[in-house]
């Protein structure tokens, strides 16, 4: 079958929830993707700062094909040693103390949202606990992970959400603090908010909300499901701040392909929250996935990927504001490492559109900012080959209206 009629096929079994790229692949190597009819993309998109590595890792294959051979799953009801060894590793990289693996990130958000709950509710047996999220955060399609979601347009038609969240702006302390009741069990955000459209969290407002979680005994739970493993170029986002979360999330790149996640949590809310019977999932932690989450940490620190993020990332910052320095349209740049963002006056569809027919893959955030996610592999020519592109695409529009077509939200 050709591209068109494997696309046809697609649309007719698969739930029309996406407006696709009209792209089938065929397989990855490195920076790169390939369709089925041989064209190359460059990959900045990662898809969606999961592949870490870049595509066909050899050894990350191997390890996967090892443990296929082995077993692929068992049950949470017994132990298994991937498990065992991912939960040591993520301990390790995180400095938190006890780990529950999921399935997603979603996943992930809604164990995180119970913990905080099942805290609160031994502290002093009430049910009507408050969680403060954001505005323009993202956390997932689940129904907990939708509730904490701070962007009307993806939970409209699916109301009521759980009860009981609260909405702050984002780097905004005071807006926060406004909200806070005797209620308030926890406070969610990302610490660099991704679909939102990149914006790190700014320093003082990490520690004056620490500084009042502490006051008032409330969980500060970080979302590191986009902007963690190493992204940012420290292994999670919010290690950078000096201060600590009490419960975070992990996932993308936490399996680089595999489906899992995690979520975290200290020895102080452990001891104090979800236990036997609590939660669970069939999945969740299985040797495959694991076997897959240990190994990314490992090759993590033989590729030292973190030293590649640091330098190349600063190079990407340093190419991308050249840009937005040349092009009136572009309103802002920002980001960390390897998480960065342009934001156009207009909406950057025609961008990505004609940046996919010259053989880039970019994503946007929001409707008018370009994201740039770029397997954390990414060198510096890999920067230069991206930014001419880009930079031909943006020559080809200037003078022409930026921003016609409305994006898809992810
Ligand atoms: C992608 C994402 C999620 C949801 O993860 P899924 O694996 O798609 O369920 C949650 N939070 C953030 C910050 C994300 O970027």
């Amino acid at each position: 079958m050709n591209m068109k009629e494997y696309i046809d096929e697609a649309e007719s079994a698969l739930l029309h929830t996406y407006n696709r790229y009209q792209i089938v692949w065929d397989k990855g190597d490195g920076m790169y993707l390939y369709d089925i009819e041989g064209k190359k993309y460059l990959d900045f998109v990662a898809g969606i700062a999961v592949f870490a590595l870049g595509y066909n890792n050899k050894a990350y294959n191997d390890a996967l094909k090892a443990q296929i051979d082995k077993v692929i799953h068992t049950s949470n009801y017994y132990y298994n040693i991937p498990a065992i060894e991912a939960a040591k590793k993520l301990k390790k990289i995180s400095g938190m103390d006890r780990v529950f693996f999921t399935n997603s990130g979603a996943e992930a958000v809604e164990g995180a949202l119970k913990a905080a709950r099942k805290y609160a509710f031994l502290q002093d047996g009430h049910t009507d606990h408050e969680i403060i999220a954001m505005n323009h955060s993202f956390h997932g399609r689940t129904f907990g992970a939708l509730s904490v979601t701070g962007n009307p347009h993806y939970r409209e038609a699916f109301e009521p959400m759980i009860g009981n969240v609260k909405f702050a702006d984002f780097n905004d302390f005071e807006s926060v603090r406004a909200q806070v009741t005797d209620k308030t069990c926890a406070v969610i955000f990302e610490t660099v908010q991704g679909e939102g459209g990149i914006y790190p969290t700014e320093e003082a407002f990490m520690r004056q909300v620490r500084a009042l979680c502490d006051e008032r005994d409330i969980l500060l739970i970080l979302d590191e499901i986009q902007c963690g493993m190493g992204r940012t170029g420290t292994m999670y986002a919010w290690q950078r701040y000096g201060v600590k979360p009490d419960i975070m999330t992990s996932a993308k790149a936490v399996g680089c392909g595999v489906p899992v996640g995690a979520f975290m949590m200290t020895e102080r809310v452990a001891q104090h929250s979800l236990t036997s019977g609590d939660h669970g999932t069939t999945y969740g932690g299985n040797p495959l996935a694991c076997a897959a989450v240990s190994k990314v940490i490992d090759l993590f620190e033989e590729l030292d990927i973190l030293k590649n993020v640091n330098e190349t990332g600063a190079y990407l910052y340093e190419k991308l504001d050249a840009l937005a320095a040349k092009y009136d349209f572009i309103r802002a740049h920002r980001g960390v490492g390897l998480m960065q963002g342009l934001e156009c006056e207009g909406a950057v569809g025609d961008v990505i559109n004609r940046a996919v027919e010259k053989g880039l893959l970019l994503i946007n955030a929001g409707t008018n900012i370009i994201r740039f996610i770029p397997p954390l592999i990414v060198s510096k020519a890999d920067v230069d080959d991206m930014i001419g592109i880009v930079d031909a695409c943006f020559a080809e529009m200037e003078g022409s209206c930026i921003g016609t077509r409305k994006m898809d939200e992810t």
